[in-house]
């Protein structure tokens, strides 16, 4: 039996720990998949072509913008990413479902271009606690840390138009709200129908 899957946006300022949320998610939902986008940054260590994303010159992004294989793209930190168009229908095709993690840039094309996605913005409890993590977490410079902090202020002002906002303030609590709003969707009527009605017959 196909049914139709989930597509879900996550976005979230840099800090606000939404790889960590990602990873949670994949675990309570092993059947949800993730988007791999392409990208013209550099791989940092330990990334795989094919895995985190499939890696490409700046000639081959823009050959793929000509040919319209993207189903949004946008210029993140001087670097260019980008959904396929064939991630999407595949996915769509086949009923997977899939989670992807962009840009609010990417994220906003997508709203207006691609029906029934489900958007999803994650916030951190405050500004002092997005300080806090991203100077805890990294070996960034100040200067880094100061204009993804700017940035971030940014972005979320963009939540507004996004379906769904979490606060992740206490990690466990945010996860169980990403896995209620994955439940939720799949149980909406129209995903559910074609199951209710081999059941019954009806
Ligand atoms: P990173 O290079 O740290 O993996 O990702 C940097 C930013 O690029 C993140 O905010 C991530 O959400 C965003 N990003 C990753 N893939 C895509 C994509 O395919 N499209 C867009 N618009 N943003 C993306």
């Amino acid at each position: 039996m196909k049914r139709e899957g989930l597509i879900l946006i996550l976005s979230a300022p840099s800090g606000a720990g939404k790889t960590s949320l990602c990873r949670e998610l994949f675990k309570t939902f092993p059947d949800i998949k993730e988007s791999i986008s392409y990208t013209t940054r550099e791989p940092r260590t330990g990334e795989v072509d094919g895995e985190a994303y499939h890696f490409v010159s700046q000639e081959e992004f823009e050959r793929m913008v000509d040919e319209e294989a993207f189903a949004e793209w946008a210029m993140v930190h001087g670097n260019m990413y980008g959904t396929a168009l064939k991630t999407l229908e595949e996915a769509r095709n086949n009923g997977v479902s899939l989670v992807l993690d962009i840009d609010c840039q990417g994220a906003l094309k997508l709203k207006e271009q691609f029906e029934g996605g489900v958007f999803v913005f994650i916030v951190p409890p405050s500004m002092d606690e997005l300080r806090r993590r991203l100077e805890s977490r990294s070996s960034d410079s100040q200067d880094v840390i100061e204009r993804r902090i700017a940035r971030a202020a940014d972005e979320i002002k963009e939540s507004r138009w996004y379906d769904y906002i979490i606060i992740n303030d206490d990690f466990e609590v945010a996860a169980g709200e990403l896995a209620a709003i994955v439940v939720a969707q799949r149980r909406k009527t129209f995903r559910m129908l074609e199951q209710v009605g081999k059941l019954f017959d009806i």
